[in-house]
């Protein structure tokens, strides 16, 4: 997660390279724009506070530049900062967005441009709600919105490598990053985890499509694939950092989350431990632990031990729901 020392950085070093860059004309920049649009983003211009409806909406759904179509912004990180613009607390990723100091009218600000083609954003304050402190103050004209019918959901059954390789294996499923969450350390690492001090939990966060699968399904897979029995233990492994937990993003995932929870209770006959609690925000593990079991599956022994029970009790209980 960005904050403002970073932003620093950047703006004075350069943010990480883009995956692409988009380099046109002025002329040529016109051609495809509206008036309104190359005012502001090709002329570093901003639209008058409050002349976009976008400020008050916040649908699922990606928001990317007007002029190359690069994704900047998630409206999972869209707040409302009542200022008169769209307000994000991050970009999309780390290397979406470029920062170069502002001294102009008067002022000392850090301005936003497109990471791919230069354009023209906003600008960015360390004046956000937390965790990030950040409030990226864009203008709506530079943005385009995406609609959007993938899901997220967050949950932790022990160690973040098995739960990993179970969900990887999911129809539907379209992404699974392993991370933390449920504590109180912005950017925590893995050893900070390890040592059980954060608060967080080892935890999953997968992108769906809820055409193909269910809330209810990734639930049920997660209740049947660990032991949700066992208090911040999962095997050999202890600790709160191994607690079995569901986040939920509103109510209705709560109430199938608490409805499953009851459902296994009664399957297992004896009381499951799992919290249900508010999803409030998810850092991603470090690179090496991403993807853990398909690079390391031979060459580290807790892959077997762990992972390969693990997958097959998986593949023996939910037939209908793995990939083909
Ligand atoms: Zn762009």
């Amino acid at each position: 997660m960005l904050r403002w020392i970073d932003i620093l950085k950047y703006a004075a070093n350069g943010a990480p390279k883009p995956d692409r860059k988009v380099e046109k004309t002025a002329a040529e920049w016109e051609t495809l724009l509206t008036p309104e649009q190359f005012r502001v983003t090709r002329l570093h211009g901003t639209e008058r506070a409050f002349s976009s409806a976008m400020c008050e909406r916040f649908e699922p759904g990606k928001y990317q530049c007007v002029c190359c179509g690069a994704p900047l912004f998630d409206s999972g990180e869209k707040f409302d900062s009542g200022t008169g613009w769209p307000s994000f607390t991050q970009p999309i990723q780390e290397n979406a967005v470029a920062y170069r100091k502002d001294d102009s009218a008067g002022m000392s600000r850090v301005e936003t441009l497109c990471n791919v083609c230069d354009a023209h954003l906003g600008h960015v304050f360390p004046d956000g709600p937390e965790p990030s402190k950040l409030r990226y103050c864009i203008n709506a004209v530079a943005l385009e919105k995406v609609e959007s019918n993938e899901a997220k959901a967050t949950f932790g059954g022990g160690c973040f490598w098995c739960t990993e390789a179970v969900f990887q294996r999911i129809k539907g499923i379209i992404d699974v990053k392993s991370g933390y969450s449920g504590g109180d350390v912005v950017n925590p690492t893995y050893r900070e985890v390890c040592s059980g001090r954060t608060g967080h939990a080892e935890v999953i966060e997968v992108t769906y499509d809820p055409a193909a699968v269910t809330f209810g399904d990734i639930i049920r897979v997660h209740l049947g694939t660990h032991d949700p029995t066992t208090l911040n233990r999962q095997g050999a492994d202890s600790g709160t950092q191994y607690r079995s937990v569901i986040f939920h993003r509103n109510d209705e995932e709560r109430q199938i989350a608490l409805d499953l929870v009851k459902e296994c209770e009664a399957a297992l006959g004896k009381p499951v431990v799992t919290e249900v609690k508010p999803f409030s925000v998810f850092f991603p593990a470090e690179a090496e632990h991403q993807n853990y079991y398909n690079e390391n599956s031979t060459r580290n022994p807790y892959c077997s031990v762990a992972i390969v029970p693990k997958l097959a009790k998986f593949r023996a209980a939910f037939p209908a729901l793995l990939r083909e």
